[in-house]
């Protein structure tokens, strides 16, 4: 029997979280008691399982951790890389926490984490994992629709989600709302249309408005708008290529795109789409016509406006900030700018679009995806051919009195009820607008506050302590 244990690594991301936190928190006025208790990782399960494996068995590492139960269910993805490790599962889980309260989605954080490559992996092993890491949280009660309901995060996708719904259904006959116990569900197995794509259209909105703000952008140095400006994403994932092609499909030229296995950067642009073919055909973005070749590394140095790092945590720290050239960095990923980096990028006349707010696109839309799965209906189904039926009558009495046909696309504009999608992507904007303008105000309302991450934390620990007092746990 093979262990796959390899020696944990020091990280100090849940400390780094912590320090975010601490930071923000001499903003506000709450009883250190509570705010410890908004700060600490409430279940932290950890658990091993074996897989057969060629002619043997192979030891899994798992974890599971729910941060805060200050909301029922909670909620968060579940990586699966070999990297993971307690520290980052807890980091990622208070993330996740502080994510749902700033953009208002009723759940508390939590997170998981499965230790392999997945690449190193038969689908079919990958199946076995996956179905018997559900069965290790359904044993401890740490998955259900009023539970703990996870998502897809690094390493994981849609088909991962399927296997734990199938899973978890399977464990729970005759449980009516048992779809509900997991998003991030292909469509087909009662996803919701525009969650694949959801955390990089969140991103690329977030952007957009940040860059929209006069003022704002005055001080970094750039003009308003997103046409035009020059942007590096790095990791070219789910967040990572849908920020990319929302982000250029608003106007932004991507420059630079970073892999595990380089950096192309090309000060024209790059097709986004074009690159993910090239991808998909060689095995890497290297090589892609018209670009230069760069190590993995030095690909978030490049020249540019706006870097979207869309990879991991802790690439941007003291040993690389001051080669960043972007004014503005758009955390896709979470946790990728150490605490003492920021404070530098910010010295140095930069802002950035902290990772709690900038890809809370995804959580939101999986919230859409839990109220689609607890009602059994689609969005727009009920609605959408009476609101069609209302449109029409009132295109047709204006056309009738004011004697003005309108034309068969100005007809279809005004008359078309809403789709799922377009209610989730409008739910979605609305929700990422609303957000930005909140931290933006609370940013401006004391000079001393220092970062739109400190604002949106000071945000964040006002609303959950409120919630504590609705519970009557703290005066
Ligand atoms: P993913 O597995 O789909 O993609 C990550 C990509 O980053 C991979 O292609 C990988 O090769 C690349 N990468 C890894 N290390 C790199 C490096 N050093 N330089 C360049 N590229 C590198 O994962 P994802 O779902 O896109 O998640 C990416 C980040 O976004 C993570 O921090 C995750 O927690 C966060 N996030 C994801 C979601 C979601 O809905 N998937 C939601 C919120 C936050």
């Amino acid at each position: 029997m093979s262990v796959n244990i390899s020696a944990e690594q020091p990280t100090h991301f849940f400390s780094d979280v912590c320090k975010n936190f601490d930071h923000a928190a001499q903003f506000t006025k709450h009883d250190t008691g509570l705010l410890d208790q908004i700060k600490s990782c409430n279940s932290v399960y950890r658990f091993r399982f074996p897989i057969r494996r060629g002619n043997g068995f192979e030891v899994i590492d798992a974890w599971r951790v729910e941060h805060s139960h200050h909301q029922s269910p909670t909620k968060g993805g579940i990586r699966y890389s070999e990297m993971v490790n307690e520290d980052e599962v807890m980091a990622l889980a208070a993330l996740m926490t502080y994510k749902c309260a700033i953009v208002n989605v009723p759940f508390g954080g939590a997170k998981g984490g499965i230790k392999i490559n997945p690449k190193n992996y038969t689908i079919q092993e990958l199946e076995n994992i996956t179905r018997r890491y559900t069965v290790e949280l359904i044993k401890k009660n740490f998955i259900g629709p009023s539970i703990d309901v996870p998502a897809p995060d690094y390493g994981s996708g849609e088909r991962e989600m399927s296997w734990i719904a199938d899973t978890y259904a399977t464990m729970n006959p005759g449980q009516l709302d048992a779809m509900g116990a997991v998003t991030g569900k292909p469509i087909a197995l009662h996803g919701i249309s525009g969650r694949r794509e959801a955390t990089g259209r969140g991103v690329a909105i977030a952007v957009r408005e940040c860059v929209s703000i006069a003022e704002d952008m005055q001080k970094l140095g750039l003009t308003t708008g997103i046409s035009g400006k020059k942007i590096i994403v790095q990791g070219l994932g789910n967040v990572g290529y849908y920020s990319a092609k929302f982000l250029s499909d608003f106007g932004g030229i991507i420059v630079g795109i970073s892999e595990m296995e380089g950096t192309i950067y090309n000060a024209d642009g790059l097709d986004v789409e074009a690159v993910f073919q090239h991808r998909k055909t060689t095995g890497s973005i290297l090589n892609f016509a018209g670009a230069k070749n760069l190590t993995s590394a030095e690909g978030i140095e490049q020249p540019c406006d706006i870097l979207v790092p869309a990879a991991l945590e802790n690439q941007i720290t003291l040993k690389n900030v001051k080669n960043i050239k972007a004014k503005i960095i758009a955390e896709g990923a979470n946790g990728p700018t150490s605490p003492e980096a920021e404070a530098i990028f910010y010295k140095n006349g930069g802002i950035i679009i902290p990772d709690l707010y900038a890809n809370a696109g995804g959580v939101t839309v999986s919230y859409f995806e839990w109220l689609k799965n607890l009602s059994h209906v689609a969005f727009g189904r009920i609605n959408r051919r009476f609101e069609e039926t209302n449109n029409l009558n009132l295109v047709n009495m204006v056309e009738g009195i004011t004697g003005i046909a309108l034309s068969p696309m100005q007809r279809s504009i005004i008359v078309k009820g809403a789709s799922e999608l377009e209610l989730v992507n409008s739910g979605l904007e609305d929700t990422m607008i609303r957000s930005y303008h909140e931290i933006r105000e609370t940013y401006n309302v004391n000079e001393k506050m220092d970062s739109m991450r400190t604002a949106a934390l000071v945000a964040v620990i006002n609303k959950i302590a409120v919630s504590y007092q609705n519970l009557g746990i703290w005066p």
